[in-house]
């Protein structure tokens, strides 16, 4: 049998993204991701984000900090295309975390202007 390409398994790491994951197992079960939900706050989907990229980084913190931050974003960047169109409100949700949590700091702008370089460059071609 032939070896799959690098590509097809990067292909398909990407297809596992644990962000990629959250978000559909989220959707699937009809977790609210309305950003200031005046009736649950989004808190379930916003608790389990935390869980999950700590889970990806194999740390438990509480609180956001730029490791849980850079993980998270490198999550998005690599969210498979068709996301922007069937999960947009989780994928805003999740970027108002990032924005709405971290300091104003260097690594935050960095990210933030990485990341935004990144989903146009990929979202505009798709
Ligand atoms: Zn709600």
């Amino acid at each position: 049998m032939e070896r799959p390409s690098f590509d097809k398994l990067r292909k398909g790491f990407r297809l596992m993204n644990w962000i990629a994951e959250f978000i559909e197992t989220a959707a699937a079960a009809k977790v609210c991701t309305r950003i200031h939900c005046t009736t649950c706050g989004a808190l379930d989907f916003r608790r389990d984000l935390v869980r999950k990229a700590n889970d990806a980084l194999g740390i438990s913190t509480s609180t956001w900090d730029d490791a849980l931050a850079g993980v998270t974003a490198e999550g998005l960047a690599h969210l498979p295309d068709d996301f922007t169109r069937t999960h947009i409100e989780a994928i805003r949700l999740v970027f108002f975390e990032l924005w709405s949590n971290l300091g104003d700091t260097a690594f935050k702008r960095r990210l933030l202007a990485g990341l935004s370089r990144e989903l146009c460059r990929k979202w505009s071609t798709s």
